[in-house]
């Protein structure tokens, strides 16, 4: 008889585990095993899809997540890769799209599924999504395939492009300027582009570490470079994305902040505002000036990506962060 697949779930919080307060609003169980019960009672059968071990990463609203939890991920995802054949990670979804792309960048040589997941409403309500999500997010971690998903309502969505698009819809997350890697219907398709499980022995890399210290900034009409020039004083910040205009654009009157900011080393990542938008900075005069004072295209890639990446170059590849920023890849 074959083997039976083992899953490890690393236990991260979120709305999935969540309980209502007496004044109404939602949060996760002061206790950890509770909340822990909370995961394990909204589906009593997972164990016939995989067997599996829940090793407890942090019990929180996912708003609270920091760049410390995401080492404690990776350091967990390494110590445990060999013994298991998939990982699901449960999790709230207001910061999964940034967990999801962290994982990412940060592991290399990944051959098997990591699978993110959590729920719109609350797990012990009988209403809840949470329960079609988990068996879903079980039945990826056991196929042939590899790479960090994000599994939602009818959608698995590769970690690095994805972004939560609606703040109440079931179906709450979207592949950014691009498709979705597979369709779960009353089955689950894949696309042919996503990369097949890796069946020989082999070790992953795991570079945790990420520089929290950078600053997104949204143009609005008539807003004032000087705000940014002043910006440049702060020494603790490493880096910044702005967000512009349509294919990039940025307003006349920035030049110095750029020459400034690049005197410093300091780099400025620039995306687009639109919603399903990439950069194209060549197009018009008003990007085309700043990309040649050294502003580095985001490109397709979501704002949620482009972030993790510039506070992950920034830690550990600091002269290379275009070079990080241009690499996209599964
Ligand atoms: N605020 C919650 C969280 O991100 C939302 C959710 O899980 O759906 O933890």
């Amino acid at each position: 008889m074959a083997r039976k697949q083992k899953v490890l779930v690393l236990f991260c919080g979120g709305t999935i585990v969540m309980e209502e307060r007496p004044d109404g609003s939602l949060a996760v169980p002061d206790s950890k095993d509770s909340a822990i019960k909370i995961l394990r009672d909204v589906e009593p059968r997972l164990s016939t899809i995989a067997e599996y071990d829940i090793e407890f990463i942090a019990n929180i609203d996912s708003t609270n997540i920091t760049p410390a939890d995401w080492d404690r991920i990776l350091h967990c995802l390494k110590k445990h890769y060999k013994n298991y054949d998939g990982f699901v990670i449960t999790h709230g979804t207001d910061t999964m799209a940034y967990t999801a792309a962290a994982l990412s960048i940060a592991i290399k040589g990944l051959g098997k599924p990591v699978v993110l997941t959590g729920s719109q409403i609350p797990g012990g309500r009988i209403e809840s999504d949470a329960k079609r999500n988990l068996i879903n997010a079980f039945k990826l971690a056991t196929m042939d395939l590899s790479g960090v998903f994000i599994v939602f309502d009818e959608r698995i969505i590769l970690g690095s492009r994805a972004t939560k698009a609606s703040e109440s819809r079931l179906d709450a997350f979207q592949t950014v300027n691009g498709e979705d890697a597979g369709e779960i219907n009353i089955e689950i398709n894949i696309k042919s582009w996503v990369p097949k499980r890796n069946t020989k022995p082999h070790h992953i890399q795991v570079r945790p570490g990420f520089e929290p210290d950078i600053f997104v900034y949204t143009l609005t009409p008539g807003c004032d470079p000087g705000d940014l020039e002043f910006l440049l004083n702060n020494k603790k910040i490493k880096g910044i994305i702005i967000r512009a205009y349509g294919t990039g654009n940025i307003p006349y009157g920035f030049e110095r902040f750029f020459k400034k900011a690049r005197a410093k080393k300091l780099p400025v990542v620039v995306a687009s505002q639109c919603l399903h938008g990439k950069t194209l900075m060549h197009l018009y005069d008003v990007g085309r000036k700043v990309l040649e004072l050294g502003a580095i295209e985001g490109r397709e890639q979501s704002l949620e990506n482009l972030a993790v990446k510039l506070m992950w170059g920034l830690r550990h590849e600091p002269h290379r962060i275009e070079e990080i920023i241009k690499e996209t890849g599964y």
